[in-house]
């Protein structure tokens, strides 16, 4: 019989991962997830894999966020060899974020090397490094959606749109174990079915054992056209107090929503902010890569900017969106005291270029913060939204004087409903896993899930192993 272990985005939403093995000896990872967040969540990244990466036969990667991907450069540094399959735009993402991740890795120990070196301490080494994150890079292989592959002796996955970011996938994976075949599926990150860019997640209907993702299985997002109103309606506000709006915002996803979602109000004569900038050079990589893999899109040409061709390129969306990807660049932005529409990183505040504006604009009371997702416990971003006056960020201590709002209806993730319907289609009740959540949350779906399907959903523990 085949074992799943659960060791990582077990009652917690970041740190994906769960291993595969057959009594054959074939392993297969699901994900390896960053840690991010609270301290202790982090520090947990440097930590060792509950298992001999040498041993591991190949990788399956759910989609590019770091925290389902994050660790896979150390788990190349630690003797990883095998292949790391991932759908052919979430290869191409891994390029974008992972070198990124790693060049925060090198900057970060390069710090805490210089205050570690006037205590008379020993240097720390970086989680990973860009070598590590080149080699790597090496190891992917690109799948389609819909296409089964052997990513392992006996393990076929097959590859079907999440609709969570592009590339994202529900991974299917059927298991031989000494003639007996087991079919999992997991579902990654599944979309929300209203995102402007991205299809309805893929329904599927026969498993032995689903893991469901269940970051929002405590509540329904709030409806879609009335969150762009609200979004246009704050965009007025900030206008009349005459301070700028900040938008903390996930590179990959979040942003392009965005920059459809002001392309819409723009062409509709309601955004009044005269210039909209994009501060993140990841975004801008990710805007490019979004218009490369364009026929995975759910566009029909009635998208801001007209059907003419150029439309999918994403910056056409937005005639007064300005990218600004060199730290110079950047800095001309302080020069807006008004007027402006700032898209920066990172999405949850814990770092990145958003920092240096909320050091302009965060204690300004005639500024505008808008939280278009979820935010971790642990990150500035939930201080934030759970109403802290004060933050300390850039080694200073700056006042929350701009007006906060958070934004559920552009979430990239399913709500609860959609969670329900999603797992609804599957014919027989297979054993349910409820993991990608925080506690109490998948308490709530577990219990909506009992009451609806009269199903009983498992909330695993950390470590714990199934037979599959
Ligand atoms: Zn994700």
């Amino acid at each position: 019989m085949a074992l799943l272990s659960f060791l990582g985005a077990i009652q917690q939403v970041t740190g994906s991962c769960y291993l595969v093995e057959t009594h054959e000896g074939v392993r297969v990872l699901l994900d390896c997830g960053m840690h991010q967040g609270r301290r202790q969540d982090e520090a947990s990244n440097r930590a060792r894999f509950p298992f001999d990466p040498k041993t591991l036969n190949a990788v399956v990667l759910s989609h590019a966020h770091i925290d389902h991907s994050g660790l896979l450069p150390k788990l190349v540094a630690e003797g990883f060899k095998g292949p790391i399959h991932a759908t052919d735009a979430t290869c191409k993402l891994l390029e974008l974020m992972l070198l990124d991740s790693a060049h925060i890795q090198e900057k970060d120990a390069e710090w805490e090397n210089k205050w570690r070196a006037r205590l008379g301490k020993p240097p720390v080494k970086p989680l990973y490094t860009r070598i590590d994150t080149e080699r790597m890079l090496k190891q992917r292989q690109a799948q389609t959606y819909g296409e089964p592959f052997v990513a392992a002796p006996g393990v076929t996955v097959t590859f079907h749109d999440a609709g969570h970011i592009l590339g994202s996938a529900i991974v299917q994976a059927d298991v031989e174990d000494f003639g007996r075949s087991r079919r999992l599926v997991f579902s990654g990150d599944l979309g929300n079915a209203c995102s402007p860019l991205m299809h309805a997640p893929a329904t599927l209907d026969e498993a032995d054992v689903i893991l469901m993702e269940s970051t929002y299985g405590d509540r329904d997002h709030r409806d879609h056209q009335a969150t762009v109103e609200e979004l246009a309606d704050i965009l007025q506000q900030a206008h009349r107090d005459g301070g700028n709006v900040l938008m903390p915002s996930f590179a990959v996803g979040r942003t392009q929503d965005l920059i459809y979602y002001l392309g819409q109000l723009y062409q509709q004569g309601r955004l009044p902010q005269q210039a909209v900038f994009l501060d993140s050079p990841m975004a801008i990589g990710a805007n490019a890569i979004y218009s490369l893999f364009q026929e995975q899109l759910d566009i029909t040409g009635a998208e801001p900017g007209g059907p003419n061709s150029d439309s999918r390129r994403i910056e056409k969306w937005l005639p007064i969106l300005k990218v600004t990807p060199s730290a110079e660049d950047s800095m001309t932005i302080n020069r807006f005291k008004s007027g402006a529409i700032i898209i920066a990183g990172s999405g949850m505040c814990n770092g990145g270029r958003i920092l240096h504006h909320f050091k302009h604009n965060l204690w300004r009371e005639e500024c505008h913060l808008v939280i278009p997702g979820f935010q971790a416990r642990g990150t500035l971003g939930r201080t934030i939204v759970d109403g802290a006056e004060t933050v300390k960020l850039l080694h200073q201590r700056i006042a929350v004087r701009a007006r906060v709002h958070t934004l559920g209806g552009f979430s990239a993730h399913a709500g609860q409903s959609q969670l329900i319907d999603w797992v609804s289609h599957f014919k027989s009740r297979p054993e349910l896993y409820l993991v990608h959540g925080e506690l109490e949350k998948m308490q709530v779906l577990q219990k909506v899930l009992d009451e609806r399907l009269g199903w009983k959903a498992n909330i695993p523990e950390p470590g714990d192993r199934i037979a599959l």
